[in-house]
């Protein structure tokens, strides 16, 4: 933390930043609500991932390692063009995931 009147480093006293220099007084909550609100942001950012995922095509199939009858499914292209897609499955259940052969 440097003062913003003459640039010397302030120490900290009570919840503000003062400079020993000038005598400048800076209150310290201004600094820690930022650092709040980043990770906040940070945090509904997680959510929206989460909330992607779950909305993710299901389908009717029977998942080998759990016997649950519903994945999640999406398509995956392969590296050669005249090679058909294949599927992915990821158990809803287990999260086991296996692909369509
Ligand atoms: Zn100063
Ligand atoms: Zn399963």
């Amino acid at each position: 933390m440097f003062c913003p009147e003459c640039g010397a480093l302030m120490k900290p006293s009570g919840d503000e930043w003062v400079c020993k220099k000038c005598g400048a007084a800076k209150k310290r909550s201004d600094e820690d609500d930022d650092k709040i609100t980043t990770e906040k942001e940070e945090e509904k950012k997680m959510v929206v991932i989460e909330k992607e995922e779950s909305t993710q095509p299901k389908t009717k199939v029977r998942c080998p390692n759990c016997d649950n009858n519903e994945a999640y499914w999406r398509l995956e292209q392969t590296r050669a063009a005249d090679e058909p897609e294949t599927r992915i499955y990821r158990c809803t259940e287990c999260d086991h995931r296996w692909r369509e052969y």
